[in-house]
């Protein structure tokens, strides 16, 4: 189902009124995690004026340690619902299990399949029951047919609102935190008709790298960004490194429009 051959046009996946792989790259951005009102409302509002139209922020994390900060969890989730409210951006927010699907779908506009869980197919097959589109990020160390296999499962349960997520890979470089592959989007342009957005802030893991490669996969032909900004990156509880500045997220737009579609 997510083969070209299948289906040869390219695909677009609607979030309310928002065409995802139309005319327009959409950039979703925000902290990697929910951490207060003032922090989350903050970033949306200086997101929102630079030009994002979705707002990202995450209420329960993935954490390599158990000791790190978990996220908000449903104090998250309310969070994000009124950022919305306040600004109009879509949200999109990570959905870690299937115990607490039911919850993040009640507030979410894009469930996010974080790169650990791209394989997780239980939850893949629950995720297919939800009429919400999916954002499925690429696994940390998964080809990109093993990542279509796992779009197939959430369409082939009947949800057929993917949108693919290069969000870089394990190999022997350990100056970046991952292997940004942006060989992956033309590749899967190729081999799907989904739309595939590139997420270069865990791709480098460093902020300065970032705007650069958020140009280069716009230009290798992405149809969106995930972009990590917090109003204070020193202070983030989580990603603070890979996490830009409102003002460098402002300038990161503003050379984006340069390269290609309108942003
Ligand atoms: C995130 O988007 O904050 C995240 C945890 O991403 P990934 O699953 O790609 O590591
Ligand atoms: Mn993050």
């Amino acid at each position: 189902l997510a083969s070209r051959a299948f289906h040869p046009e390219d695909s677009v996946v609607m979030v309310g009124d928002l065409a995802i792989g139309g005319e327009e790259i959409h950039v979703m951005a925000g902290p990697c995690a929910v951490e207060s009102r003032e922090q989350l409302l903050e970033a949306a509002r200086q997101v929102k004026a630079a030009g994002a139209t979705i707002l990202r922020g995450g209420a329960f994390k993935p954490r390599t340690s158990p000791y790190s900060f978990q996220g908000l969890e449903e104090e998250g989730l309310k969070l994000l619902a009124e950022a919305r409210e306040l600004t109009g951006l879509k949200v999109v927010t990570e959905v870690m299990d299937v115990r607490t699907l039911p919850l993040v779908a009640e507030y979410a506009d894009i469930l996010q399949i974080g790169a650990r869980n791209m394989q997780n197919f239980f939850l893949l097959r629950e995720v297919a029951r939800v009429d919400k589109p999916v954002l499925l990020k690429r696994g940390l160390s998964c080809t990109i047919e093993e990542w279509l296999m796992a779009a197939e499962y959430i369409m082939s349960g009947g949800n057929h609102k993917v949108i693919l997520c290069e969000r870089g890979i394990r190999t022997f470089e350990n100056y970046t935190r991952n292997t940004l592959d942006l060989t992956a989007v033309p590749v899967v342009k190729y081999l799907s008709h989904l739309p595939v957005v590139v997420d270069p802030s865990h791709g480098i893991g460093k902020w300065r790298f970032v705007p650069t490669m958020a140009r280069a996969a716009v230009a290798a032909g992405a149809d969106g960004l995930l972009v990590e900004v917090h109003p204070n990156p020193a202070e983030a509880l989580c990603d603070g490194p890979q996490s830009l500045t409102p003002e460098n997220f402002a300038h990161m737009m503003k050379e984006l429009r340069g390269v290609a579609r309108a942003v």
